[in-house]
């Protein structure tokens, strides 16, 4: 970890001069495409570089935002850790109670596709973790102890963000393996480098084969050691797929795994369905181009692809929190409009149906597929 330490003195939240007992370590990611330290933190020390716009945090700002550390890039590009509170100063980062017992850090994004750069961040956050832990003897494995910004939501404690879930499933990772992670690094075994998902560019040995099957050897047309030839391959040829030397198919990719389906409801805009699945409004020109989409229009009951989000995302489970989109209750009759306008939890799930707000709420049936998860 390379920590430094610029503290905020001119923003609210340091002047707001107020403590917490440190009970917990809440973990931020930016959601703006902007690797750069100095966006954030400043001025500059010589390290970090010049905010050209001057919109650092350490000076009055029109939001209430506050955070106790950054992890990014420095001037040079190199990865490094800014403290920018005493970890133990109440922040404003949770919008909700998480800021009476957690500290917080922001890792600054990227634009979410560079495996390199989440790689280093991530393990400059893992590192951060386990130091703070250890600081406030802290067990990474407790429950509620080390938690994304988005289970702090779940849990009530936070507002409604999808940081760092969106960035994190990417790359095969979660806030599970973080906290592993972190684990693994106090107990002093090594963090284990990302497996990387990608097969090798060159076989040393054996060969990349072109089939429509792995069992049907006699559709086999190609055979490589590059992988991009056998790609070119298969991408000449409908209907087959590059099978590496053990027999899976690795290309084409199954797109359809991975994306989640959503079911437009009444209400949403392209920018709200961002917000909520994406963690950011912004976000909505993935969707327009992984589903086509040519305006901005959308019509309740049309289905959209979202982008890197895992498909249980429309799984329901007990305590989840749904909004209804069916008409009718599972007994027929039909939803009254004031109850597809507020949210519900679940009580209960079975094979079609789910019951919402039992014992305090709507305690109504409804088919699976009419309720949607937010
Ligand atoms: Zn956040």
């Amino acid at each position: 970890m390379n920590l430094n330490k610029l503290i905020f003195t001119e923003n609210a939240c340091y002047k707001a001069g107020r403590k917490i007992k440190v009970k917990g370590i809440m973990v931020h990611s930016t959601g703006a495409n902007n690797t750069y330290l100095k966006r954030y933190v400043g001025p500059d020390d010589g390290t970090l570089g010049k905010n050209q716009y001057n919109n650092h945090w350490n000076q009055p700002m029109d939001r209430a935002v506050c955070v106790h550390g950054f992890i990014g890039k420095l001037q040079n590009g190199s990865i490094a850790t800014y403290q920018t509170l005493p970890w133990d100063h109440r922040g404003w980062h949770a919008g909700g109670a998480a800021n009476n017992t957690h500290t917080s850090f922001e890792i600054c994004e990227d634009g979410l596709n560079d495996r390199s750069y989440f790689e280093k961040v991530y393990k400059e956050a893992i590192e951060l973790c386990a130091y703070l832990c250890k600081l406030y003897a802290l067990n990474p494995l407790a429950d509620g102890v080390i938690i994304g910004h988005y289970e702090g939501h779940q849990r009530g404690i936070a507002s409604n963000h999808g940081d760092p879930r969106h960035w994190f499933s990417k790359f095969g990772k979660s806030m599970d393996t973080f906290r592993q992670d972190v684990q693994k690094l106090m107990s002093g075994s090594s963090v284990t480098p990302t497996p990387s998902d990608d097969p090798p560019a060159k076989l040393e040995a054996g060969y990349y084969r072109v089939r429509k099957s792995w069992q049907d050897k006699k559709s086999q047309i190609g055979a490589y050691k590059v992988l991009a030839n056998a790609k070119r391959k298969a991408d000449e040829n409908s209907g087959y797929f590059v099978f590496d030397d053990e027999g899976t198919a690795i290309y084409p990719e199954k797109s359809a795994a991975e994306y989640g389906t959503y079911t437009v409801v009444s209400g949403d805009s392209l920018w709200r369905i961002a917000a909520r699945l994406l963690g950011d409004g912004r976000r909505y020109p993935e969707i327009k181009k992984l589903n086509g989409l040519t305006s901005d229009v959308i019509h309740a009951g049309q289905k959209f692809k979202i982008p890197g989000v895992a498909p249980d995302v429309t799984a329901i489970k007990v305590g989840d929190t749904v909004r209804v989109t069916a008409s009718n209750y599972a007994t027929g009759q039909t939803v009254p409009n004031w109850v597809k306008e507020r949210t519900h939890k679940v009580s209960q799930v079975e094979k079609d149906k789910v019951l919402l707000g039992w014992p305090d709420g709507i305690a109504s049936w409804l088919p699976i597929d009419g309720v949607k998860k937010i």
